[in-house]
């Protein structure tokens, strides 16, 4: 092995230095000592191999410390005008969360096992496009074994920046993989455990952060069968400790998966929506915003449950990030008090349309007919 790839030029200098200042201070004694740099074992001068690790990430904040309820939060004086004009539009539309959210995913599963073992060599994936077929789908079935609670897990793990609509392909693509590899399950621990990551990996390529999806959901699911029995744990604790899973999922497994409620689950539109609304102006930390909503809401629990389908439903087909819907949304129009109830409305956008609906041909995310109606009567 050559010295010189292991030795650098700054330490043979200072060898040589420090066995010259010794010459000279042992010079009276009549020793000479050589720079014997051969002599010195290779594993000295080694660098010491740097151990690769793979850093841990998680899909969500780290900032996962349960809430703090003691706080009084006074609620702002236009959330209840603002939160109830949702709802009344949420009633009139369907949203992609309403119909392919994870909530809906394992159910969906289901419905493909039994429709595939009636004919394996029929059955064709469902479309985006059959969202009504899929409502009448999801009214038949409950989350209700161990692994509708996994294929639970696994579609709120992958949903993390990633579309409600790409997930539900992705969920269906990995479930019809493997029952066509003979898994009677489909998409379970036993089917996950028997794939390499790097399988894994190019079966849900479409999904926001894949690489490190395919890893946690490798580890997750090892951890799964050996500590919980091959099912997933019902306290947030517990949950939010499996890697992959943070605050926001693991309220949102609880409540799916266990009905159990125990906080608010916030994602990127409700931050947006909270912002805009002035409730909550400080950041857009969402676990901020999460702990501000609970103290706000500690005594109205109801809502807890439902007020993340209801913004995140407005925010993907009404106010999006990239086109609102002012001409459409019963925020823009004129209270008792002749306000205008939403702070942020598009006066540009109404001021063309004047009255009814703009009819210019925009993306639409779900279905908004029963609101355009209700709008135009
Ligand atoms: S900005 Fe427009 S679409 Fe969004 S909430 Fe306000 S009025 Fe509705």
């Amino acid at each position: 092995m050559s010295l010189s790839s292991h030795f650098t030029k700054r330490k043979v200098t200072k060898i040589i230095k420090d066995t010259a200042s010794f010459n000279s201070e042992i010079s009276n004694l009549n020793i000479k000592i050589e720079p014997n740099i051969d002599s010195i074992p290779i594993s000295k001068i080694t660098k010491p191999k740097r151990k690769r690790t793979i850093k841990h990430i998680k899909l969500e904040t780290e900032d996962d410390t349960l809430s703090n309820n003691n706080i009084n939060t006074p609620i702002p004086n236009n959330f209840f005008p603002i939160y109830n004009k949702i709802k009344e539009m949420r009633k009139l539309i369907i949203t992609p969360v309403d119909l392919v959210g994870c909530i809906r995913i394992p159910l969906v599963l289901k419905y493909i096992t039994q429709e595939y073992k009636k004919s394996p060599n029929l059955f064709k994936p469902l479309k985006i496009e059959d969202l009504p077929n899929i409502q009448s789908i999801i009214d038949k079935f409950k989350i209700e074994n161990s692994n509708d609670r996994y294929q639970l897990l696994v579609t709120l793990m992958f949903s993390s920046q990633t579309k409600d609509e790409i997930n539900f392909i992705v969920m269906q693509n990995l479930h019809l993989h493997y029952l066509r590899k003979g898994y009677e399950n489909g998409l379970c621990m036993e089917s996950i455990i028997s794939t390499s990551e790097s399988e894994i990996d190019s079966l849900i390529f479409q999904i926001g952060f894949h690489k490190r999806k395919s890893s946690y959901l490798l580890e997750t699911t090892n951890y799964l069968i050996n500590n919980y029995n091959s099912d997933i744990p019902n306290l947030i604790e517990n949950l939010i400790n499996l890697k992959g899973i943070g605050y926001k999922m693991g309220n949102l497994i609880l409540q799916g998966a266990w009905n159990i409620t125990t906080g608010i689950s916030v994602d990127t539109h409700m931050v947006r929506l909270c912002n805009m609304f002035g409730w909550y102006t400080k950041d857009k930390n969402p676990e901020n915003i999460r702990k501000y909503l609970e103290s706000m809401l500690i005594n109205h629990k109801e809502i807890w449950n439902e007020i993340n389908p209801v913004l995140v439903g407005f925010g993907q087909s009404i106010c999006t990030p990239t086109s609102r819907r002012c001409d459409l949304c019963l925020l823009s129009t004129i209270n008792k008090k002749n306000n205008v109830i939403c702070p942020a409305i598009d006066k540009r956008l109404l001021l063309r349309i004047k009255n009814g609906v703009d009819n210019n041909e925009r993306k639409i995310r779900g279905d908004l007919a029963n609101l355009i109606d209700y709008i135009n009567s």
